[in-house]
């Protein structure tokens, strides 16, 4: 099986509303639904796109910003070897930590921080992923994505952004591609 057709299969049968306190009858449509704190899990349609564009391999370190519920996180560690997970929200980082606890992962790093400064020591990262909206890209994370390596993020204006992969080569030059408009809540922070 490919790896897209891997990450849809796990997909399918990821029940969102393990995720969610509220709003459980909802779980189940493809729209975008609040997870408390003015923060929002995303359409999942949308959680499988990015997870797709990613590229992972099973060796891969990932670094996601924005933990959120953990929805998204669980994808990554399922298609990753580490993930390194980082939350600004205390009330949603303990839960999303104690949740993927039970759901027995055991190669996610919860970090309680402003993930715009990316996570320095256990850097570099083959795979970065963002979910929550800056107005550029956040400088520390390009220096922190190896060579060769891959970020994907939504960037732009608080009302609309640009969903887009940033390709690190060997020789650590840059280049970013845009895959369409999106709509985040705001990535706050340093960056
Ligand atoms: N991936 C999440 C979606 C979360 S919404 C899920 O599947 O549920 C975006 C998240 O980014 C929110 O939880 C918000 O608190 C967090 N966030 C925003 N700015 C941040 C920052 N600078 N550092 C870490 N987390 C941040």
């Amino acid at each position: 099986m490919l790896l897209n057709e891997k990450i849809l299969s796990f997909y399918n049968q990821l029940d969102r509303s393990l995720f969610m306190e509220k709003n459980q009858s909802l779980s189940h449509e493809d729209i975008p639904l609040p997870i408390g704190y003015g923060q929002t899990i995303s359409q999942p349609s949308l959680v499988l796109k990015m997870t797709q564009m990613l590229n992972l391999f099973p060796s891969a370190r990932t670094l996601e910003i924005g933990t959120g519920s953990g929805y998204q996180t669980a994808l990554l560690a399922e298609f990753s070897q580490e993930v390194f997970t980082i939350e600004r929200i205390p009330e949603l980082f303990y839960k999303a930590e104690n949740r993927l606890k039970l759901m027995g992962y055991p190669n996610i790093r919860f970090k309680l921080d402003d993930g715009s400064i990316g996570w320095k020591e256990f850097s570099p990262f083959d795979r970065i992923l963002v979910t929550a909206a800056a107005k550029h890209i956040p400088q520390p994370l390009i220096d922190q994505l190896n060579s060769p390596g891959l970020m994907v993020l939504p960037v732009g204006k608080s009302d609309i952004q640009q969903l887009t992969i940033v390709f690190k080569n060997e020789k650590g030059d840059v280049r970013t591609e845009s895959h369409g408009a999106v709509r985040f809540v705001p990535l706050l922070g340093r960056y």
